[in-house]
C-alpha cells in the first residue's frame, strides 16, 4: 500500500499509459522512438542525454572484422562476422531490415535538414582528426566532399584554429601526407577569439550560425589562398561549421571562397554528435504520440494482467512518474550510458540485474597490450537475447514476453573495434520495434 505522501505524488503525476516505453535516449533509444512513432505507436521515451554528444556523427555499419581486416562491403563483413559469432546482434536481424532501418533514419534526418549520404552499398573512406582513414557507411553531408577529395587525392588545404587543443591540421597532414601529397595545412585565429588561450568547437560552431562571422572567416581564408595555396581544389575545416546552420555556413564559405568546403570529424565533444542528438529529439516530437521524460527509470515491475504488462517508475521523489506499458525496449547502453556497471566482482546490468556475458575474472577484462589486435574482452560484454531480441533471464528464457533490447548493451558487439556502433544501435532498434509490433502490441 502507498503512504499518503506517495499517493499525493501519484495524484500530481497521473499514470501514463503507453504502447511502448523506451528506456534510454541514445542512438538506439532515439532510433527506436522514431521507428515506433512512424508505426503509429504511443511511445514514452526515458533517459538523459547520451554519449551521442561525444560521437563523430558518422554512422558505421560494419568496417573491421576480424582484427586488421577492413571491408569495402559492410554486407560481406556482416556475413563473415555472423558465421563466426552467431550470437552477434547482427545475426538476429535480416539484411533487408538492416537496410530499411538505415534508409528510414536517413529519410527522417534528410527531411529534418540534417542530410546524410551513403555510397552505393559500400563503405567509404573518411579522414579522421588523427589523420588516419576510417571506413564508415552513412556520412553527414558536410563531410562528404572530404570523402571525394580523399578519393581523388585532390589538392586540399586543411585549416584549424589557434587555441583548439583537440585538433591539429598539421597532425592530419603529417600522418596522411605520404599517401596524399596534395594535402596542406594552415592555422588561423578564429575571428573574435584571437586572444583566447583555448577555443572550443561548440563556441565556434555557435558563432558560425551567424552570417557576419562566416564572412569574417572567409576573409581570413581568402588571404591563405593568395599565396602558394591559391590552386587548392578543396578546403577542409574541423567539424564545427555551425551548430544549427551548417548548410548555410558551407554555402556561404563556398560562395566567398569559390571552392568546395567540407568538415573533418573532431574528437569529443563533437558538434556533429550534438547536431544529431538535437535533430533527433526535436524531430521525433513532431511525428506522433510521444511523451519524453528526461529521467532515469528506477524500477520495472511485471504486472499479471491489465491493459499493459509493465509498470515503470521513472525519476526521483517529487518528479516520480508511473508508466503502464504494453512493451519495453531496453536501450541503456554500456558503462558510459549506465546500462552496465563495473563492480569489483564483475559487470552487472544496472536496472534489472540481467545476466551479463563477460570474462570469467576481472583480470581477464583487458589484454596486457593496449593495442592488442583482438581487442579487449570487456568490450564484448553485454546481455544476451533470443531471436526476437528479448533479453534473456536464463539461457533459454526471456525476461519478459514483450521486453526487447537494442544498442550497445547487447553482448558480442565490440563496436569501437568492429566499426559497427551506430549500425548495431539503429538496426537492433528497428528489429525490436518490428518484433513488438508483430507480437506485443495487441496483447
Ligand atoms: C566518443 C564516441 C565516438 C563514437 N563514434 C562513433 C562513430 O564514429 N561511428 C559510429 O557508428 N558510432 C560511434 N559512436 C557510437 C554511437 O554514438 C553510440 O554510442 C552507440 O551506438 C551506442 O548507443 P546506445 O544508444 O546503445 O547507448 P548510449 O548512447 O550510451 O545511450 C544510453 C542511454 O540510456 C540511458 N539510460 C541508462 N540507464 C537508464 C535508466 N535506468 N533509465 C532511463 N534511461 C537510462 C542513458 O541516459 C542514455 O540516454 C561513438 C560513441 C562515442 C562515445
Amino acid at each position: 500500500m502507498c503512504d499518503t505522501t506517495e499517493m499525493e505524488k501519484e495524484i500530481r503525476n497521473p499514470e501514463i499509459q503507453s504502447d511502448l516505453t523506451i528506456i534510454g535516449s541514445g542512438m538506439a533509444g532515439l532510433s527506436a522512438a522514431l521507428f515506433a512513432l512512424n508505426r503509429g505507436m504511443k511511445v514514452v521515451l526515458t533517459g538523459k542525454s547520451s554519449s551521442m554528444n561525444f560521437a563523430t556523427g558518422l554512422m558505421d555499419l560494419m568496417g573491421v572484422y576480424p582484427a586488421g581486416s577492413e571491408w569495402e562491403s559492410p554486407w560481406d563483413a556482416i556475413d563473415a562476422l555472423v558465421k563466426e559469432i552467431p550470437s552477434h546482434p547482427y545475426a538476429r536481424i535480416k539484411r533487408e531490415n538492416i537496410r530499411d532501418s538505415l534508409q528510414e533514419l536517413m529519410g527522417f534526418l534528410n527531411a529534418m535538414g540534417l542530410s546524410y549520404r551513403m555510397g552505393n552499398g559500400k563503405n567509404v573512406n573518411v579522414i579522421t582528426s588523427l589523420g588516419t582513414i576510417k571506413k564508415s557507411y552513412m556520412i553527414p553531408e558536410p563531410m562528404w566532399k572530404g570523402v571525394t577529395a580523399l578519393d581523388k587525392k585532390a589538392s586540399t588545404l586543411v585549416v584549424d584554429f589557434a587555441g583548439m587543443k583537440i585538433y591539429s591540421a598539421r597532425q592530419i597532414v603529417s600522418t596522411l601526407g605520404n599517401v596524399w601529397p596534395g594535402l596542406r595545412s594552415a592555422r588561423i585565429d578564429f575571428p573574435g577569439m584571437e586572444r583566447l588561450e583555448e577555443v572550443y568547437p561548440e563556441h565556434i560552431a555557435r558563432a558560425l550560425d551567424v552570417e557576419e562571422n562566416r564572412l569574417k572567416l572567409a576573409e581570413l581564408v581568402k588571404i591563405l589562398l593568395t599565396g602558394e595555396d591559391k590552386n587548392v581544389e578543396y578546403i577542409g575545416f574541423p567539424a564545427l561549421l555551425g551548430m544549427h546552420r551548417v548548410n548555410e555556413t558551407i554555402a556561404s564559405l563556398e560562395k566567398a571562397l569559390g571552392k568546395p568546403v567540407f568538415e573533418i570529424p573532431t574528437p569529443p565533444v563533437s558538434v556533429p554528435g550534438i547536431r544529431l542528438y538535437d535533430t533527433m529529439t526535436r524531430g521525433i516530437e513532431k511525428i506522433g504520440a510521444l511523451q519524453s521524460l528526461p529521467e532515469m527509470v528506477q524500477r520495472v515491475e511485471l504486472l499479471p494482467t491489465g491493459p499493459g504488462r509493465f509498470r515503470l517508475t521513472v525519476g526521483h521523489e517529487d518528479m516520480r512518474q508511473i508508466i503502464i506499458s504494453k512493451g519495453v525496449i531496453l536501450a541503456t547502453g554500456r558503462f558510459m550510458g549506465r546500462g552496465l556497471k563495473a563492480e569489483r566482482t564483475g559487470i552487472r546490468e544496472s536496472l534489472l540485474d540481467l545476466p551479463v556475458t563477460q570474462p570469467e575474472k576481472r583480470e581477464l577484462w583487458h589484454h596486457k597490450e593496449l593495442f592488442h589486435p583482438e581487442g579487449h574482452p570487456v568490450n564484448s560484454a553485454g546481455i544476451e537475447t533470443d531471436e526476437l531480441l528479448r533479453p534473456l533471464a536464463s539461457p533459454a528464457t526471456p525476461f519478459a514476453e514483450n521486453m526487447y533490447a537494442a544498442g550497445s548493451i547487447l553482448a558480442h558487439s565490440d563496436w569501437t573495434r568492429m566499426k559497427c556502433g551506430s549500425g548495431v544501435a539503429i538496426a537492433t532498434a528497428f528489429a525490436a520495434v518490428k518484433a513488438f509490433s508483430q507480437k506485443g502490441i495487441k496483447d
